[in-house]
Formats: C-alpha cells, sequence, structure tokens
C-alpha cells in the first residue's frame, strides 16, 4: 500500500481519461489540434492572467527546476524552509549558489522575516504552500510581505503544488500585478495525473522567458488534454478537497486521540508524525507490513511523513502504525 509520496489515490477523474483516449490517437504527432495552447488558453482564463502569463510543462518539476537554475548562480544564493521541498535545493547545487536553510515557525510556517533577511544577495526565495513535508499553510499577508520586502533581485518562487487541497487563497492575483514571483502548479496532486504529466508556471513574461534556455520540451497532448478536461470540471477539486480533507481529518483525530504527536495543522494530502524514535526504522517496520509512509528529513529525523490515501488504505495504516508504535523498540 502506497501512501509515501503524496500521490492521489483517486487518479485522474473520468473525463481526463475520456481526453486522453480522444487524443492518444493524434500522438504520431507533436500537437496537431494545438492541445497546449488550449490549455494555456483554459489556464489563463480561470486565473484572470494573459496567456503570456502562463508557461505550460510536463509536471511542475522543470519549471521549479529552471526557475532556480535561472534566478540563482554564486552570487545569488537560493533560500529555502527547514523541512521543505528539497527539489529546488539540489537545483541550487547544480548552480553552485549557496543554500540558506530557515527553520520553519513554532506554527510550522514559512518563516517569511528569517528568509527575507537571510542574504541580501538573494536569488530564489522558495516557499512551498502548503509546505511538502508538513502540510502546513504560510498566510497570503505573509507571503505578501515577503514580497514587499526581498532584496532587490530576487524573486519569490511560490510552489503551489498543494494549493487546491486548502481553504487558502492561491497568489495568481499577485502575478497579474507584475510583482517579481513565479507560481508553480501541478496536475500531480489534486487532478491525480502525476504519471500522466502536467504542470504550469505562472509569471511576468520576462520572468518566464529566464526559463527557456533550460529546456523547451514539447508537451505530451495526453497530459495537456486531461489537464484541460479536469479544469473544466467545475465539481473535481471541491469533491477531492473534501474526501481528501475528511480523510486527513479523521487520521489526524484517531493519531492525536491515541496520543501520537501530528506536527502542527497539516491541511493537505500529507502530514508528519514525531514519532519519538528513528523515523527510518518506523518506515522500514511499517513497509514489512506492507505500507509504504513517506521519509524523514535530516532536521527532525524521528519524524515520518504521511500522505492520505482512501479512507480503506488509512484504515490499513491505523492498524500498522499502532502495531509498530505499540510493539518492540526498535
Ligand atoms: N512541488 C512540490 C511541493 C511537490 O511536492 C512535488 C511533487 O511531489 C512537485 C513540486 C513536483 O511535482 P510534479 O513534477 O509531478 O508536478
Amino acid at each position: 500500500m502506497l501512501i509515501n509520496a503524496n500521490e492521489n489515490p483517486l487518479g485522474p477523474s473520468k473525463a481526463a481519461c475520456d481526453a486522453i483516449a480522444r487524443v492518444a490517437p493524434l500522438g504520431g504527432r507533436y500537437d496537431l489540434t494545438g492541445e497546449t495552447e488550449l490549455l494555456t488558453k483554459t489556464i489563463a482564463a480561470q486565473s484572470g492572467l494573459k496567456p503570456e502569463f502562463i508557461a505550460v510543462y510536463a509536471g511542475s518539476s522543470e519549471p521549479l527546476h529552471y526557475s532556480v537554475l535561472a534566478f540563482t548562480s554564486p552570487t545569488k544564493s537560493f533560500v529555502t524552509a527547514d523541512p521543505s521541498y528539497e527539489a529546488g535545493m539540489f537545483a541550487a547545487r547544480t548552480s553552485q549558489a549557496k543554500i540558506i536553510k530557515t527553520p520553519l515557525t513554532s506554527a510550522f510556517a514559512h518563516d517569511v522575516k528569517a528568509m527575507v533577511a537571510a542574504d541580501a544577495q538573494a536569488g530564489v526565495i522558495y516557499i512551498c504552500n502548503p509546505n511538502n513535508p508538513t502540510g502546513t499553510l504560510t498566510t497570503k499577508k505573509d507571503i505578501v510581505w515577503a514580497l514587499e520586502n526581498k532584496p532587490a533581485g530576487s524573486i519569490l518562487l511560490v510552489d503551489e503544488a498543494y494549493i487546491h487541497l486548502t481553504d487558502e487563497p492561491d497568489t495568481l492575483d499577485l502575478v497579474a500585478q507584475g510583482k517579481d514571483l513565479i507560481v508553480l502548479r501541478t496536475f500531480s496532486k489534486i487532478y491525480g495525473m502525476a504519471g500522466i504529466r502536467c504542470g504550469f508556471a505562472a509569471g511576468r513574461p520576462d520572468l518566464l522567458a529566464k526559463l527557456k534556455p533550460f529546456g523547451q520540451n514539447a508537451m505530451p497532448i495526453t497530459g495537456s488534454a486531461a489537464a484541460r478536461a479536469s479544469l473544466e470540471d467545475p465539481k473535481l477539486v471541491p469533491e477531492r478537497r473534501k474526501m481528501i480533507g475528511d480523510t486527513r481529518r479523521d487520521t489526524i483525530a484517531w493519531l492525536k486521540t491515541n496520543g501520537y504527536k501530528v506536527i502542527g495543522d497539516p491541511q493537505t494530502n500529507c502530514f508528519m508524525i514525531d514519532t519519538g524514535r528513528n523515523g527510518r526504522a518506523v518506515m522500514a517496520a511499517m513497509k514489512a507490513r506492507n505500507v509504504m509512509i513517506g521519509r524523514t528529513w535530516p532536521i527532525w529525523p524521528n519524524a515520518v511523513r504521511v500522505s492520505v490515501g482512501t479512507p480503506e488504505e488509512m484504515a490499513a495504516f491505523k492498524v500498522a502504525f499502532k502495531a509498530v508504535m505499540d510493539g518492540p523498540p526498535l
């Protein structure tokens, strides 16, 4: 059972699968029917942005890497929260940029004051909201504050991979205002398309242009068509947000009732548990019970990340977790 990679067990919607079936026979051409342009226009219309403020990619990993490569260098650092999603940090290593990690606040939000103050030569300040691995939120007020107070010459890279799973406002309006930020979105999470691949970056055209030298690949038309079909279903996001949210709330309530320590107030499809013992050993013991849970982060070796699966999967998780935690010392 896989609750280790923040995927969506519901998978792509029926409409997305139908769209894939519709365009698959056209796959001998790069993009005969202009699927990616149609998707770009749909995203733009739904988010109040001009199409030139949107760049579609096969997932959000590419624009995440490219943004870091474009805006960091040996003299332009990468500032990130700790713990947070590490892919940007790995790209910063390729840039030979200085990497500055700032711990989360006591409420497990990004410490925007510390991030902004970290380095006058910052190139990228990376804000993952909600944060992976903790699932915790940083308020829009804090993000706006960071934008207004960040060092000149830096950009905010706001990774909203999990934003649809929360009730928090997003930051696309700040993009429309022409601010110094790039927002990353993916269809891998709430839309259940991790294996199909689609995502996008939203930003001022001059910022998005800086990503282009790092790679301009054609989109899989299946990804573009499935993404557009997903966006055109107004019920998909609210239904899935409720379904995943209900399962998360139930699992976290169970953990707390049983005396286990959940970190912060997670608002997405993952959360961390401070197990009070070696997190890797807990992962291995869960694996032995056929429940794959997510991993530890170096700053918190006793904490494990768990992704929210179906209610049935979380029922199996509860049984296995209790057996591991109440069993012989690891
Ligand atoms: N950003 C965050 C915060 C993630 O957790 C992930 C995947 O887990 C990604 C980006 C990359 O996702 P993808 O390339 O599938 O869009």
